[in-house]
């Protein structure tokens, strides 16, 4: 699992330069603490990461640089959550504290990407359109510029994984032309150069051809789509 966990976040790392362009230095090191008990993973949760919401069921301590997971049924589910976690320690690293959007939506497109290709494949995608698909269907999936505008308090219990798949979708949905990534590569220029402290929404309507609101109108498009 040492080597698999080594080897994978290398490549995580050589991900986030080909797709976001990213050039500064990225951590040399990050520590990977993985209980056998989910008993275990609690305990040290309520102890130690007492601001992460209490389901999560693996997370990041940047003051540490510490990963934190518990074993799950299967391999492939435990790697994922890794690269999840392993994604928002490149970031806080090479851009500070992204908006929530950005952050857990780049976490979950590299998560999937890495995992894709194991025996849990293609599931992974699904979880993301499932719920997407389930909202626009029920006329109920947010403005973008709501999921632009994603913050802590956004993060109910019973609607984190909407949450989660919203903003990959968009992030995903940035990776799917040329000029599409094109915008999400300047966009993560732009948080590099402010630290992850930039407003998403006029960021966006000045970076994608047409604005916010073409940005929207394709969002939506290729949801229905996909
Ligand atoms: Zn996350």
């Amino acid at each position: 699992m040492e080597g698999t966990i080594n080897a994978g976040v290398t490549k995580l790392i050589t991900l986030h330069k080909s797709v976001f362009g990213l050039t500064n230095p990225l951590p040399r090191t990050v520590n990977v603490r993985i209980f056998g008990t989910y008993e275990g993973f609690k305990l040290y949760h309520v102890t130690h990461a007492t601001k992460l919401p209490i389901w999560a069921d693996s997370f990041y301590l940047p003051e540490e640089n510490e990963i934190v997971a518990s074993k799950k049924s299967k391999p492939a589910k435990l790697l994922q959550s890794i690269y999840h976690e392993a994604t928002h320690a490149i970031l806080s690293k090479a851009v500070g504290y992204p908006p929530l959007w950005f952050n857990e939506g780049s976490a979950e497109y590299f998560s999937k990407i890495m995992v894709a290709q194991t025996g849990i494949g293609q599931e992974v995608f699904r979880e993301g359109f499932g719920p997407c698909k389930i909202m626009l269907r029920q006329n109920r999936l947010p403005a973008l510029e709501t999921v632009l505008r994603y913050d802590a308090g956004d993060w109910p219990a019973t609607r984190q994984h909407e949450v989660y798949a919203v903003s990959w979708s968009v992030v995903q949905f940035l990776t799917t032309s040329q000029a599409r990534t094109e915008v999400l590569r300047k966009f993560v220029q732009r948080l590099q150069e402010y630290r992850g402290n930039l407003d998403s929404l006029e960021t966006l309507d000045k970076l994608y051809p047409g604005g916010l609101k073409k940005m929207e109108e394709e969002w939506r498009a290729w949801l229905v789509s996909a």
